[in-house]
């Protein structure tokens, strides 16, 4: 793989370690570590001109991708998914440039599959062969898909309360399911003591260096599909937020590639009236977020009490000029009745929460009718069938 990491950096502190060993947190403050490049060689054959006749998944960014063993890499074909123009939407809102990409149609019908496709391969390559995380849905799915395609061993850790679809697909792919009575940082708690007794690696997000490196092609794919420029606006539903660190991520390293200029699009942070640390912590003024007691949304990927990259997602609220907000599960449930209705995208809740989170926007004048706006759809609705029964049978 003609990779060009050069090694680790920890996102708060900067202390730099090897990306040849297996690593979680930054050992001196706990947060986040992030990949590093030498985007001077990348950018030799990455260029615009060069992109078009790659592979139609998220490794065609092999250059700006973590593994350097073609064996480890991982895949069920993930990524490079379509970004629509959505057009009968877009005029039922007064727009003519609003855009869906649509992340439903991924192995395991999440965009979680780009960041396990990444985490699994990275785990494969430093001889890390049985896995375990604890989640509220999607993660677990595409941690146990891409565990049995690499013949490793996945153990899960799920509050009972996750949608049908991920506990059936975690034992069809062969993961060992514990279901937790409990929130999603009680099972955090069960996986960490499961990893440190066992000898297990966990892959829980943003604590481990890789799972954002798959999530961040999601922000090439946008800047490359848009003809290498950034639209106005991205609206993102966040848990716990690696996909907006990703995207800014891969923003900044587009600009080092020379594929864009300072330009960012305002990134958009949506969560749910329910369940909003990140909203909370940005409306006031605060650098990291307070951990919400009593979390309760349908929307099981947005369902994250705490985040440990709370900082990472509102530093790129903060600094691309965008904003935080939150939307109700009445109204997300409207919004996927909506997306569907007018693109035949039937998308997650999750998804429905952008578009709700875009009609507060364009009313308020958070967003104007002329802008070029990305919703992003992080799962298809396929996944949420009881969840979205349940909802419609107890609003009629
Ligand atoms: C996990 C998940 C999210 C939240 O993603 P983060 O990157 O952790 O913020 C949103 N939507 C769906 C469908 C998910 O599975």
């Amino acid at each position: 793989m003609p990779s060009s990491i050069t090694h680790l950096e920890c996102s708060l502190c900067g202390a730099s370690y090897s990306h040849r060993e297996p690593m979680r947190l930054c050992p001196d403050d706990g947060k986040p570590l992030f990949a590093r490049y030498d985007l001077a060689v990348a950018a030799r054959t990455m260029k615009p001109s060069n992109m078009a006749g790659r592979q139609a998944n998220m490794w065609r960014y092999e250059e700006v991708m973590p593994v350097e063993h073609l064996t480890s890499v991982i895949t069920l074909g993930e990524g490079y998914t379509p970004l629509m123009h959505a057009q009968r939407l877009g005029e039922s809102l007064g727009m003519n440039a609003l855009y869906i990409k649509d992340e439903g149609v991924n192995p395991t019908g999440s965009f979680k599959a780009r960041g396990l496709s990444a985490a699994v391969s990275m785990a494969h390559q430093l001889g890390q062969m049985k896995l375990t995380m604890p989640s509220a849905g999607n993660a677990a799915g595409a941690m146990s898909a891409y565990a049995a395609k690499a013949g490793m061993e996945a153990h899960v850790f799920m509050p009972k309360d996750a949608p049908m679809a991920n506990q059936l697909e975690c034992v069809a792919y062969g993961a060992t399911l514990n279901l937790i009575d409990g929130f999603i940082t009680d099972a955090g708690k069960l996986s960490t003591e499961a990893a440190d007794k066992r000898g297990l690696f966990d892959v829980s997000t943003l604590k481990e260096p890789y799972r954002v490196e798959g999530k961040k092609t999601m922000g090439y794919e946008i800047v490359e599909q848009l003809d290498f420029t950034v639209p106005d606006v991205i609206v993102y539903p966040t848990g716990g937020g690696t996909g907006i660190v990703g995207i800014w991520k891969a923003l900044d390293e587009m600009e080092s590639l020379g594929w864009i200029g300072s330009e960012r699009p305002r990134m958009v942070c949506v969560q749910a009236e329910g369940c909003s640390p990140i909203v909370n912590a940005y409306r006031n003024g605060e650098e990291f977020a307070e951990p919400i007691q009593d979390p309760h949304t349908l929307a099981a990927g947005m369902r994250v009490p705490a985040a440990v990259g709370d900082f990472l997602v509102l530093g790129a609220v903060r600094q691309s000029g965008g904003t935080a907000m939150t939307v109700s599960d009445d109204e997300m449930v409207t919004a996927v009745s909506k997306m569907a209705g007018y693109e035949g995208v039937f998308a997650a809740p999750e998804g429905g929460a952008t578009l709700a989170a875009l009609e507060h926007l364009l009313q308020t004048g958070g967003v104007s009718s002329d802008e070029r706006v990305v919703l992003l759809n992080t799962g298809s609705a396929l996944k949420y069938l009881d969840v979205l029964g349940a909802a419609s049978s107890a609003s009629s």
